[in-house]
């Protein structure tokens, strides 16, 4: 064995004290009294060893947006927070054909990335569809689309696009908000913002997508469910529609419109914060397995890019860092989700959505050796590496003290050890994870 980790508590579902073995970059043995003849042996008791988080929806790398950062600074982020895979999301330009989607690969392992990472194609458009057949084959099997502007597509559009899908055994992605609902250009102030982009919006939208998904029969994921009715509708649809996902994220767990007042214009966002009754409704949907599980949606420019003129300012929030200590504080500790789920929405689910199972996601024999060991003792306060959080402060429950990616000890004792390491992952189709 090249690592042992002993005595570590792994959810099955019940908390099991085992050892696990790892070699070449997998786990190669778990059970108890594993020969301790490896070159690094790691006591974990009293600590929880989670297979390592995965974060489907993050925007790290686009020159027009992120001018001081790129994949190598966030996917460091990623990586202190326990996040050792990663699918990124384009952000303001468009990533679809196969030409610019090998660039982006060569790019980001040029440069190093401290995770393993996919890579989704959007933003969707009808002449985009021709080139999903090639994406699909070197390994890109997540298409993102959206119901308003920019990169809005109309109905027979969304329809076609399906089709293609369904063709290819490919993921369709929405971003649901209804545009001739949304006013937010002409807003001034961030407490209006808000209403600018209201939740009848996205349930309209929501519905718009169901009702292409039923007829297709397409492989459909809605990102970012941002409202209680939005919630519901999916979770009504569920009982029919077999071909469905939907994702929650952290900044609609855990911030609500009261947080504006607190932190003002940073927090805007799409869709924006909603009451806390919504908040409420997202976990009850997530505990539930009507939304499947939690993305951070992490986009982090510096503090001064997010003040000033409120229409200049871009919307979204840094979270990769901090998603899954407040999952677990706030989905664990205080709302009493089982440590199953949480193992299932932070890494499991994502991973067999995404057409990575059971390499990812999974500490079964023969899995890639990505392992958090987890501190659940700790209290303390969140604190980010960077210049700003929304979460800054905010109470946690629990330490990520050491992190491997494919066998690396990455983290020790929270500290980065050693060079970028991390690869582009050829996904294959997504694995319905409907619940029966
Ligand atoms: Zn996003």
């Amino acid at each position: 064995m090249d690592t042992i980790i002993k005595n570590a508590s792994i959810v099955k579902p019940e908390l099991l004290t085992v050892d696990i073995g790892i070699e070449y970059g997998r786990i190669a043995a778990i059970g108890n009294n594993l020969p301790h003849n490896a070159e690094l042996e790691i006591e974990a008791a009293g600590r929880i060893a989670f297979p390592g988080f995965i974060d489907s929806h993050v925007h790290f790398q686009d020159k027009k947006v992120f001018k001081d950062t790129d994949f190598r600074t966030e996917s460091e982020q990623a990586i202190l927070g326990g996040i050792t895979t990663v699918v990124e999301m384009p952000t303001d330009s468009q990533v679809a054909k196969p030409t610019k989607i090998r660039d982006k690969i060569d790019a980001i392992e040029g440069n190093g990335t401290y995770v393993d990472f996919g890579l989704h194609a959007g933003n969707m458009n009808l002449r985009a569809l021709d080139w999903m057949p090639d994406a699909v084959r070197i390994g890109l099997t997540s298409f993102k689309g959206f119901t308003c502007e920019p990169y809005m597509m109309r109905g027979p559009a969304i329809d076609m696009f399906m089709a293609k899908a369904k063709e290819l055994d490919a993921l369709v992605m929405f971003h649901c908000e209804s545009q001739n609902l949304l006013s937010g250009s002409s807003v001034a102030k961030a407490e209006d913002y808000p209403a600018s982009r209201p939740r009848a919006a996205e349930v309209m939208a929501v519905t718009q997508v169901l009702g292409s998904a039923s007829r297709s029969q397409a492989e459909v994921h809605i990102v970012h469910v941002s409202t209680a009715a939005a919630a519901d509708n999916v979770a009504e649809h569920r009982n029919w529609l077999q071909n469905l996902s939907a994702e929650v994220c952290l900044h609609h767990l855990i911030l609500d419109e009261s947080h504006i007042k607190e932190q003002g214009a940073r927090l805007k966002l799409n869709p924006p914060l909603r009451k806390k009754e919504d908040v409420d409704a997202l976990w009850y949907h997530l505990k539930n397995r009507n939304l499947d599980f939690v993305a951070s949606d992490h986009f982090y420019v510096p503090h001064t890019r997010k003040k000033g003129k409120f229409s200049d300012i871009p919307p979204g929030v840094p979270g990769v860092d901090a998603s899954a200590l407040l999952v677990y504080t706030h989905g664990v500790e205080k709302r009493e989700m089982t440590l199953a789920r949480y193992q299932e929405v932070m890494s499991e689910s994502q991973s067999k959505r995404f057409g990575m199972w059971p390499g990812k996601g999974s500490l079964e024999v023969g899995s890639d050796a990505d392992i958090v060991l987890f501190d659940p003792k700790p209290e303390s306060r969140f604190h980010t590496r960077r210049d700003w959080s929304p979460y800054e402060a905010m109470d946690v429950k629990g330490e990520i003290t050491d992190v491997f990616l494919r066998g690396e000890h990455a983290v020790a004792e929270g500290e980065i050890t050693g060079n970028p390491t991390g690869k582009y992952l050829f996904r294959s189709t997504p694995y319905n994870n409907t619940p029966g």
